[in-house]
């Protein structure tokens, strides 16, 4: 039986995924996901590859949050205040 983390870098290594959509596939907490994911990226250092994010990104103006304390959605947008956020999206290289 793969450990949680196990699974989440096989699926991460398929395709690109949001903290919520992890969550579903594994069947844990949303809030969950992110220890797993700072795990994850520690993991894969060691392995020489590396877990890519896709930076959240306002959908009402489009603003990317490049430089974003990196796991967590942002709650709202620093430039138009709209809370309407997609969430960063996860994938693994290498
Ligand atoms: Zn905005």
């Amino acid at each position: 039986m793969p450990t949680i983390r196990e699974q989440m870098i096989s699926l991460l290594s398929e395709g690109e995924y949001d903290a919520y959509e992890l969550s579903q596939c594994m069947r844990i907490q949303e809030r969950e996901v992110y220890p797993h994911l700072q795990h994850i990226s520690k993991t894969l250092a060691a392995r020489g590859r590396r877990l890519i994010i896709a930076p959240a990104a306002c959908i009402s103006c489009g603003f990317t949050f490049k430089n974003r304390a990196r796991f967590k959605k942002p709650g709202r947008c620093p430039i138009c205040r709209s809370e309407r956020i997609r969430p960063p999206r996860y994938s693994i290289q290498g």
